[in-house]
């Protein structure tokens, strides 16, 4: 069963392909993940990545499109319960490339108000060892040390593009992308809404339930 995921920056994306990851055996395919590594090289290219994904514009659809075709192309599909991808498609353009690539069973858009979403990214950590998702003000995802993972004592990292100043720019590129994407999904039949601001256990047990 392969996943696509969509809403906003901060809407919970990662928690949920992590759950999914972790209860059901998916793949997580994650552009934004990707990116992130591949900016951390020494290359001009790197250089160039790195100043995209820190003025929270986004990357090309040719090079996300190419990331993603490679990671699904190395991957053996069959040893997995699906694949979940998240942060792409962002672009409808995206969207219809990886309908020629691969079959989607299911689209699940996760809706958070603006306000909600600021605070939760202003909030959101990231351990430096192994990218375990916190976050500072949501009940479940507290770390007992804000600034330690408490699986491995790893740093908790802030991403570069969590600050304030970029926030509200990478919500403006998400607004202006999303709705030719929810129409695109809606005409596939695709398209299941889920409330994003429910408790975290009622909403681990409703995304568990979404993809049986
Ligand atoms: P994310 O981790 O999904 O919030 O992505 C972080 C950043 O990576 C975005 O702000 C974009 O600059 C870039 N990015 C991730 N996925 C895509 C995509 N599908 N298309 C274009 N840019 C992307």
């Amino acid at each position: 069963m392969n996943i696509v995921l969509l809403g906003a920056p901060g809407s919970g994306k990662g928690t949920v392909a992590e759950l999914l990851v972790s209860k059901k055996n998916f793949f997580h395919l994650s552009t934004g993940n990707a990116l992130r590594e591949m900016s951390k090289k020494h290359t001009d290219f790197a250089n160039e990545l790195n100043e995209i994904l820190k003025s929270g514009k986004l990357v090309s659809d040719d090079i996300v499109n190419q990331i993603v075709k490679e990671t699904i192309n190395e991957l053996d599909l069959k040893k997995y319960h699906g694949l979940i991808l998240d942060g792409y498609p962002r672009t409808q353009s995206q969207a219809l490339y990886l309908k020629n690539l691969i079959n989607i069973d299911k689209v699940l858009f996760i809706k958070v108000p603006d306000e909600v979403i600021e605070k939760r990214i202003i909030n959101r950590r990231t351990c430096a060892k192994c990218g375990r998702i916190y976050n500072l003000v949501v009940d479940g995802l507290k770390p007992k040390n804000p600034e330690l993972c408490d699986d491995d004592d790893g740093i908790l990292m802030q991403r570069k593009d969590d600050e304030i100043h970029v926030i509200k720019d990478r919500l403006n590129a998400y607004y202006k992308e999303i709705n030719p994407l929810i129409d695109f999904y809606i005409k596939e039949n695709l398209l299941v809404e889920l409330d994003g601001t429910i408790p975290l256990d009622e909403w681990k047990e409703l995304i568990l339930n979404s993809v049986k």
